[in-house]
């Protein structure tokens, strides 16, 4: 019989989603009248900018005629939509990344774990705590750690916990780390690094050759004008990190897919015999192998996103669930809750009230007033007593979930 990959079987089983649908059902079916209002999912809910949408209808017509047909594109994306990303992105922030260091795909999920396969498996690996599950997990399928404690925590990962006492700051660790995982605007918590913060960061990894997967896959959400929006803009970066990048979030990419992964040529790794080689190539290597990029269409319609029209209405995008974000801040600490983030993330993290336990608090909002949120304590041990709520819903939804907890 064949053998499976073991590893898989040191994973939790996917707890998190699987245990709110079955608390969320069980409800249901003894409350077959209550109108739940889902502020749990990490999904946006508002349609596609039509900038996009044109984009994407125009490239179906163009794919029907013989001149305008198009069968495999490059594996790294098509050269415009790269260098309109490079152009905006970055260049207009003052980060020199050009359109070779952009690989276009079809997530920064995958990409967030596909990285792994250029990375040897004797790294040491930082992640914070809470943290977006997969790169905990992607780590876990490839066999790069140990076990899970008791906590959830697994053996041969640095956990780099996040809570209000540290004011969610991701702090350097006490020991020299390989390689490091960070996002900011982050999931879960909301928090943002400052550039100090990622001066630190870097200055850290150039100090001990260690390479920093950073994760912005929320940098649009970002109001405050000092913040950065890139990694790359942190003199030295370049030197030290890649960075994730996605259409999801800001134009409502989730069910279109498409993304792209930062990895700047002057990046270097090294052999087990101590060589060094570009990570570029490596990467390049990978793609080429393993994926045949994203559809044409697709493309086309994340090109739109840089178009004056498309700027405008994922601008309008970001505002509306920012404003959704606003009135869940508001209303919460009115209503006496002690909130985090949501000023500069499309979430709210929300200290769960009277000391009770995250999942305790899930079902005090599930039965009391209707609303499903998502338990801190599911994105790792340090988020136990939090809650996250997110600001991707329909301005009806948001505010009558927040009339309901007033209330209650
Ligand atoms: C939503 C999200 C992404 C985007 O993933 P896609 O695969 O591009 O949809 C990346 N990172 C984090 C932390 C996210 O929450």
């Amino acid at each position: 019989m064949v053998q499976v990959n073991s590893n898989y079987l040191k994973l939790k089983a996917g707890y998190l989603f699987p245990e709110i649908s079955r608390r969320v059902n069980t409800f249901c079916e003894s409350n077959k009248e209550a109108s739940l209002i889902r502020l749990g999912i990490g999904d946006v809910t508002e349609p596609l900018p039509q900038a996009c949408c044109k984009a994407m209808k125009a490239a179906i017509d163009e794919m029907g005629t013989n001149a305008g047909f198009r069968g495999y594109g490059p594996e790294q994306g098509y050269l415009w939509l790269r260098e309109a990303i490079a152009e905006n992105d970055f260049k207009k922030r003052g980060c020199a990344i050009s359109a070779e260091e952009i690989f276009v795909s079809d997530g920064s999920k995958c990409d967030s774990s596909n990285i792994l396969d250029i990375l040897g498996a004797g790294n040491r690996i930082a992640v914070t705590d809470p943290v977006y599950p997969v790169y905990v997990d992607s780590n876990v399928m490839a066999g790069r750690t140990g076990d899970a404690s008791l906590t959830g925590h697994y053996e041969g990962l640095s956990y780099i916990a996040l809570n209000a006492e540290n004011g969610f700051k991701a702090e350097l660790p006490s020991e020299p780390v390989d390689l490091i995982y960070l996002c900011f605007p982050n999931n879960p918590t909301g928090a943002v690094a400052s550039k100090e913060q990622l001066i630190n960061w870097v200055t850290f990894a150039k100090e001990h050759n260690s390479l920093i997967l950073f994760d912005a896959a929320y940098e649009s959400f970002i109001q405050d004008p000092l913040l950065p929006h890139s990694i790359f803009e942190i003199q030295g970066a370049k030197d030290c990190a890649i960075e994730f990048r996605s259409f999801s979030k800001n134009a409502g990419f989730t069910g279109t897919r498409c993304a792209y992964t930062v990895i700047p040529k002057c990046l270097q790794g090294k052999t087990v015999k101590g060589d060094e080689i570009d990570l570029w190539s490596l990467w390049n290597r990978r793609q080429s192998t393993k994926f045949n990029g994203v559809s044409y269409i697709v493309q086309r319609g994340a090109e739109a996103v840089y178009s004056l029209e498309g700027q405008s209405q994922t601008k309008n995008l970001v505002s509306f669930y920012m404003e959704n974000a606003a009135i869940i801040r508001e209303k919460l600490t009115v209503a006496g809750y002690k909130v985090y983030g949501g000023e500069n993330a499309p979430y709210v993290w929300i200290e769960s009230p009277n000391g009770m336990d995250s999942w305790g608090f899930f079902d005090f909002l599930l039965n009391k007033a209707n609303i499903v949120g998502t338990p801190g304590s599911g994105f790792g041990a340090a988020g136990e007593g939090y809650f996250r709520l997110s600001a991707f819903n329909s301005r009806n939804n948001v505010e009558e979930a927040m009339r309901r907890i007033a209330s209650i």
